[in-house]
């Protein structure tokens, strides 16, 4: 960490102050670190990310369990996740039985996580000081889809803000494809989402019409 230089945008903005004060609970704190794979990969996570400091909103542990938080919760019936529900119940799930190892970071500022393969995904500043908690879900749920099996097939079309003509990119919706996952859960949280309020939603929203406008080479003809 001490090689990681950041800065930490207004908290309220990017939900962190809203999802804060509910993680800095044990309870919690011990289901998210067993659950979505930070158990077992404490070297990553101590020495200035948080391991000490597990409340700590500025930290980028906490900033972690904010996004896990969300994406735990943020179904009105959060305790059906079954997979004929929609992905607001069910991205918990997958994200739970496709993370087996989630690591921290600096990074070299090109990605906000990779997807590594045998279920380990590594996030890096940009997740927990770009991204919004909301979106920070959304990331999981995007490697978590990697995980499953589905690598970007496709260029970024012309003028894509991820980068016209590069790679990365999902072919079309119907791919199912990780940026279809996260843009799918972010317009549930949206339409749908509780334990969090109309500004995140709004967020949410305009993430999820980011997505679908740049990241697939064939545009899927509607927005959020
Ligand atoms: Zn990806």
């Amino acid at each position: 960490m001490a090689t990681c230089t950041y800065t930490v945008p207004d908290k309220s903005a990017s939900g962190d102050n809203f999802y804060g004060a509910v993680i800095c609970n044990q309870a919690y704190v011990d289901y998210f670190w067993n659950t979505y794979g930070f158990s077992g990969n404490k070297a990553y996570w101590d020495d200035g990310w948080g391991w000490d400091d597990a409340c700590n909103t500025s930290k980028p542990l906490a900033r972690a369990f904010n996004g896990c938080y969300a994406l735990t919760y943020s179904a009105r019936d959060y305790q059906n996740d079954s997979y004929s529900s929609a992905i607001l119940n069910w991205g918990r799930r997958y994200v739970r039985e496709t993370i087996d190892d989630l690591r921290c970071f600096c990074g070299d500022g090109t990605a906000i996580a990779r997807s590594k393969g045998s279920g380990l995904i590594e996030v890096y500043l940009g997740f927990f000081y770009t991204k919004d908690v909301p979106g920070r879900a959304e990331t999981l749920i995007h490697e978590s889809r990697h995980q499953g099996g589905k690598p970007h097939d496709a260029n970024f079309p012309t003028g894509s803000t991820f980068g016209g003509g590069k790679s990365g990119a999902d072919s079309s919706w119907n791919y199912e494809g990780a940026w279809m996952y996260g843009a799918l859960y972010l317009w549930w949280y949206y339409a749908a989402g509780a334990r969090t309020t109309s500004a995140l939603r709004e967020r949410a929203r305009q993430r999820g019409n980011v997505v679908i406008d740049n990241a697939f080479a064939t545009h899927p003809g509607f927005s959020i």
